[in-house]
């Protein structure tokens, strides 16, 4: 399961940015996920659940934003989401189309690839 490695490196890293401050409680962590880095939802926040065990983070909530996929296009000037198509096996799931939706030319992902913490909701002792 490729979530469990990729929720394992978002904690390490908010692990050691808690460590700079006199964290007590840490009630929830957000964090925005590109649509185009195929992590499931459900996966990571069950891998959430696991990685955080005996940890700081253990028992807070974690909170998945989404990041649409959005193209520019270098032939027509096309700037905007991608066209997306339902995937015939899963219901659920759906495949984005990496070309210009207005003529077809190659394109550049400027957004929909990100994996980072958003914000953290954390109390800190006096
Ligand atoms: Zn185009």
């Amino acid at each position: 399961m490729h979530e469990v490695s990729v929720v394992t490196s978002l904690v390490d890293a908010v692990i050691r940015e808690l460590d700079r401050y006199n964290v007590t409680k840490v009630n929830s962590i957000t964090v925005k996920i590109g649509d185009l880095t195929n992590l499931g939802e459900e996966q990571m926040s069950f891998a959430y659940e696991i990685v955080t065990r005996g940890t700081i983070l253990e028992g807070s909530e974690f909170i998945v934003e989404h990041e649409p996929i959005e193209l520019e296009c270098k032939q027509c000037g096309f700037k905007g989401p991608a066209k997306v198509i339902s995937d015939p096996d899963y219901d659920s799931h759906s495949i984005p189309i990496l070309a210009c939706p207005e003529c077809g030319g190659a394109v550049k992902v400027t957004s929909g690839q990100s994996c980072v913490v958003k914000c953290m909701d954390i109390e800190e002792a006096e």
